[in-house]
């Protein structure tokens, strides 16, 4: 599964913790990033991250086409929410796209420990969205969101 990791600066040290905690679990999928919340996790942990742009140079945006396309499977986006950002119109847009596609989306340490302690535990071996195919949805273990739309 394709997982985004994305963190506002003062949520960073909170992204890397969760990343070290998990790394197993994360290790087993494909890893995309913005720029800056990348660095930082592959230096501290040597995972393998697809890094795209910082956040405020258009990586939210970059991420937001991913989630378009229907590439990703869950995104942590740990939030910073006592701080304006410049790129705000860009999260805004991320987050709807999140909900537009029904992906799974934590934006705080505590939901994404959920998702990740789902994952690592096997009960959810995957998140998929609408459009699901007859094989996937034949499968023990995966959550399936409908599109009702
Ligand atoms: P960054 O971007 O990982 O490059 O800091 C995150 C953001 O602010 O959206």
């Amino acid at each position: 599964m394709k997982i985004a990791l994305i963190a506002h600066d003062k949520k960073k040290n909170e992204i890397i913790e969760l990343a070290k905690e998990y790394k197993d679990v994360l290790d087993g999928n494909e890893l995309y990033a913005t720029g800056t919340t990348g660095t930082l996790i592959m230096g501290e942990t040597a995972l393998p991250i697809h890094r795209m742009k910082s956040g405020p140079l258009g990586g939210d945006q970059q991420i937001g086409a991913m989630l378009a396309n229907g590439e990703l499977g869950l995104i942590i986006f740990l939030r910073d929410p006592l701080t304006a950002q410049p790129h705000e119109p860009d999260v805004s847009a991320l987050l709807r796209l999140c909900d537009v596609q029904k992906i799974p989306l934590a934006t705080n340490a505590s939901s994404a420990i959920i998702m990740l302690e789902a994952l690592k535990s096997g009960k959810v071996a995957k998140y998929v969205t609408d459009f699901g195919t007859d094989d996937i949805l034949c499968e023990e273990n995966i959550i399936c969101m409908p599109h009702l739309g």
